[in-house]
């Protein structure tokens, strides 16, 4: 394992170049090489060449970008991400990125440049329509939580799955982020100026702490699947013809329904967000209504799937019942629903904010809309035991905004 250093733009460059065979046989002046993250936690390179052979080079740093050296983050993630795409392209293939090279001593994964996609936030937020997103999405979810799960994996495998992915610090930000800052008056919380009030409503609703406790001692308990553990959507890829799933670094084995929940979060982020986001009323409803028919196909789409493996691949004969089945697949849903609210809440007081809120330019209306994401985020994770169909969570949805 080589030793770590942080990359400047030269060494990606040249890490690249001997590290896989993309840039064989290209005169190295000929390359070029700038950093491109815009993400919290890590470095991003392009390393290009001007006939358009080109590769991205991630690296770790020993911190969290976004807050600086006070904020020690481990290298391990590194290792954690590469090795999570790995699984996940095995089971997709076409919905990753090509993995060219990882090292987890220098915390660098070398991968194929989705230079030709974009980010499915920024898209969304323009009010852009993407024709594959949701069965790629669906396929992604159940494809992947069934075949890294104990119906699939031999007992021994998964416990060593479980093991190689132990990524205690990356959790622990979820634990604090998700479950714990939203409901108290804590300093890292991003509370809009006119909106405190309201944000401190959350401190004191016993009803709602009391449910996201439970879901908190599920994300930390259940080791039900190898979870991507931020399908938000700044970490999608998107084009018309194709979707690419990204930064995996906070992989570990979580409840099924916490991927499935964070990425139905943002599709209701971005609904509340059009609120103050696109100007004209029948387009805006027009689009909302998208938003939520696609919802609904994406439960579906993955119910389907993760039925049929479940009835067509499910290897331990003690879990081959139908009556428990369905029994799981409910449960999944309630978490799925308990996880999507707690998006919706943590993305409008917490630390990290989305766009769809933050770049509504009027304020009232950005008040609007993050009084429905907190709406709907609140009934989301009290009501998920009671709502028993996307019908009901779609008039519920409807119903409150
Ligand atoms: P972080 O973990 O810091 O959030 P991401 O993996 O989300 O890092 O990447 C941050 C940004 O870098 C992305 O939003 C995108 O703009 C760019 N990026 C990351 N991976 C690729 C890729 N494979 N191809 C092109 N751009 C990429
Ligand atoms: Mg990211
Ligand atoms: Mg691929
Ligand atoms: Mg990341």
């Amino acid at each position: 394992m080589a030793v770590y250093k942080t990359f400047q733009p030269q060494d990606a460059l040249a890490y690249a170049v001997a590290h896989t065979s993309l840039f064989e046989g290209l005169d190295p002046a000929t390359l070029s090489c700038s950093e491109i993250g815009d993400g919290n936690l890590n470095l991003v390179f392009k390393v290009s060449h001007p006939s358009g052979t080109s590769a991205i080079v991630k690296q770790a740093l020993p911190y969290a970008r976004c807050v600086g050296e006070s904020w020690p983050l481990t290298l391990d993630r590194a290792r954690i991400e590469a090795e999570a795409m790995l699984i996940e392209s095995e089971l997709c293939p076409a919905l990753v990125p090509t993995i060219y090279h990882y090292d987890a001593g220098m915390a660098v994964t070398i991968m194929e440049d989705l230079s030709d996609h974009v980010i499915l936030r920024q898209a969304m937020v323009a009010g852009e329509h993407f024709p594959r997103l949701i069965e790629d999405m669906a396929r992604f979810l159940a494809d992947t939580l069934f075949f890294t799960s104990d119906l699939y994996l031999d007992q021994q495998q998964k416990k060593a799955r479980v093991a190689q992915f132990i990524n205690p610090e990356l959790c622990k930000i979820t634990e604090d982020l998700f479950f714990l800052d939203p409901y108290c008056d804590h300093e890292r919380n991003n509370v809009y100026p006119g909106f405190e009030t309201r944000a401190a409503a959350l401190w004191h609703n016993e009803a709602l702490k009391a449910e996201v406790a439970e879901l908190k001692f599920r994300f930390l308990t259940e080791a039900q699947a190898l979870l991507h553990g931020d399908v938000h959507a700044g970490s999608i890829f998107v084009r018309q013809d194709s979707t690419k799933v990204i930064d995996a670094e906070f992989a570990y084995y979580g409840p099924m329904g916490f991927d499935i929940g964070s990425f139905i979060g943002n599709l209701l982020l971005n609904f509340c967000g059009q609120w103050g986001l696109m100007a004209a009323e029948d387009q805006r409803n027009a689009y909302r209504s998208g938003l939520l028919e696609s919802i609904d196909q994406l439960w579906s789409g993955f119910a389907e799937r993760f039925s049929e493996h479940l009835s067509q691949s499910t290897r331990d004969p003690s879990l081959n019942t139908l009556r428990w089945q369905s029994r799981l697949l409910r449960g999944i849903w309630q978490d799925t629903l308990g996880y999507a609210g707690c998006e919706l809440i943590r993305r409008t007081v917490g630390l990290a904010h989305v766009k769809d809120l933050d770049s509504i330019a009027d304020e009232q209306r950005r008040l609007q809309a993050a009084e429905q994401a907190l709406i709907l985020g609140e009934a989301l994770v009290l009501q998920r035991h009671e709502l028993d169909n996307m019908a009901d969570v779609l008039a519920m949805l409807v119903d409150k905004v």
